[in-house]
């Protein structure tokens, strides 16, 4: 049994990373006998490794989808597969024979399975992105940090973030920490999908409160409990974070992280600020989070 924790919150920039890669240094170092596997699912943007100091991702294998080909041999142009695409992928322009335009296509199999001429063969594919699993040691911490990159110019997150998530899971991790991306669409939800807890990472601003609203209603809607870090705790007003929070019954708990010039300093050194400099009061508070972590996650590993 894996258990899943996700560290997610709908804006960009609140500090999710900075949280998730101290969360997994703090876990294994804390759970030495237990496989850790942080799975950066931001696949526009990863950047935990960066975060955690890592020169070189390593072991990189194609994310590959099904990509339809067509035999025009079989071909009648009845355009069925025109239709079925949501994406728009599928052309057939001036009476010609369809076309797809590769970026477009989600590798849904949509177009494979309605064809009544059996034209479109199972075994197209092509690349959407690359995976990486990268071995993370520090100071007695070590885990496996899982990171997804979306090629240049592509747009379809989820079917690339499902295939991450799947090759982090294949690592039969005791515990996956997942780092989602920033939003609240289809590819954060299959993100944090079969999470048994949601830590939803938020600034006290307006744009901060509207996020949190949004990824609180995924929590609530998958009845997932979960932790509100308000971090930066201090540069704004709280009030409208309360409000949000009030409105969703997932919320268990609500942690502040006071903003600290050492917070930066540790995301430009690539040292989590656990490690770095644990006696500062960002550190402290995150700690905090950090020590209620591990015993939610020792409680769920003894159930098994
Ligand atoms: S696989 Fe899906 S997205 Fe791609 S061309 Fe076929 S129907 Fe469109
Ligand atoms: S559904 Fe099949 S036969 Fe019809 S246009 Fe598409 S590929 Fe050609």
């Amino acid at each position: 049994m894996t258990v899943i924790v996700s560290v997610t919150g709908g804006k960009g920039g609140t500090g999710k990373s900075f949280v998730a890669t101290n969360l997994a240094y703090y876990l294994s170092k804390n759970l030495p006998d237990k496989r850790l596997v942080l799975a950066d699912l931001d696949v526009e943007a990863p950047n935990d490794h960066i975060l955690l100091g890592v020169k070189r991702l390593e072991a990189e294998e194609d994310v590959d989808i099904f990509f339809p080909k067509i035999d025009y041999s079989k071909c009648t142009s009845c355009g069925a597969c025109v239709k079925a695409c949501d994406t728009g992928a599928i052309i057939m322009a001036g009476g010609r024979p369809p076309f797809v335009f590769p970026r477009l296509c989600s590798g849904c199999w949509a177009c494979y399975y309605v064809c009544p001429y059996k034209a479109i063969s199972s075994g197209g594919r092509r690349t959407l992105a690359k995976s990486y699993a990268t071995p993370v040691e520090l100071d007695g911490a070590r885990f496996t940090l899982v990171t997804g990159i979306l090629r240049e110019g592509e747009e379809h997150t989820p079917p690339a973030i499902i295939r991450v998530k799947r090759r982090a899971l294949g690592l039969e991790p005791d515990i996956l920490l997942v780092d989602t991306g920033a939003g609240t669409g289809s590819g954060i939800t299959v993100a944090i999908h079969y999470s048994v807890l949601i830590i939803a990472v938020t600034e006290p601003t307006p744009m901060g409160a509207h996020d949190l609203d949004a990824i609180l209603q995924v929590a609530d809607g998958l009845e997932t409990p979960a932790w509100v870090v308000i971090n930066r705790s201090g540069i704004g007003p709280e009030e409208i974070l309360g409000e949000v929070i009030a409105r969703h019954k997932s919320v268990e708990r609500v942690y502040r992280i006071p903003y600290s010039r050492t917070v930066i300093e540790s995301y430009v050194r690539g040292d989590p600020i656990l490690h770095y400099k644990p006696s500062d009061p960002g550190a402290t508070a995150l700690r905090r989070v950090a020590g209620d972590l591990l015993e939610v996650v020792k409680s769920m590993l003894r159930r098994g």
